[in-house]
């Protein structure tokens, strides 16, 4: 079964943490062991894994994207939005993670967040969960 999360972005360029949603498709779908893959079906996001305590992180990573893809004129792109195509790259746009006794195995400091960087807009992540026993 494919799970949809609808995810409405308030910004050009933010994180949004979406770990409590992923981890409720687990519980509900009552996983002991597998894959828990996360797609998202756009070309101007994508989703990541990082620290989730200080916000000053995520912070960091869209500043430090910014000033290696600078948004700007001198892309072929007409859309205006160049800038975002090519930080989705950089990001990808899926993630395999795994379960283990039904929980999805995270590090301690470790979240999953949709990586927006051509907001606000309506976003889709599809979360597809794979057992393996
Ligand atoms: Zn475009």
């Amino acid at each position: 079964m494919l799970d949809k999360l609808i995810i409405n972005t308030r910004s050009r360029e933010e994180f949004v943490e979406i770990t409590p949603q992923v981890e409720e498709i687990v519980n509900r779908q009552q996983i002991k062991e597998g894959i828990c893959l996360i797609f998202v079906p756009h070309t101007t996001c994508g989703i990541l894994i990082n620290e989730n305590a200080d916000r000053d992180v995520q912070r960091d990573i869209i500043s430090h994207l910014k000033k290696l893809v600078p948004p700007g004129s001198s892309f072929r792109h007409r859309e205006g939005n160049a800038d975002a195509h090519i930080k989705s790259v950089l990001v990808n746009s899926s993630l395999p993670l795994l379960i283990e006794k039904g929980y999805l195995l995270l590090g301690r400091w470790q979240g999953i967040f949709l990586a927006e960087f051509d907001g606000p807009r309506r976003r889709e992540v599809w979360v597809k969960l794979v057992k393996s026993s």
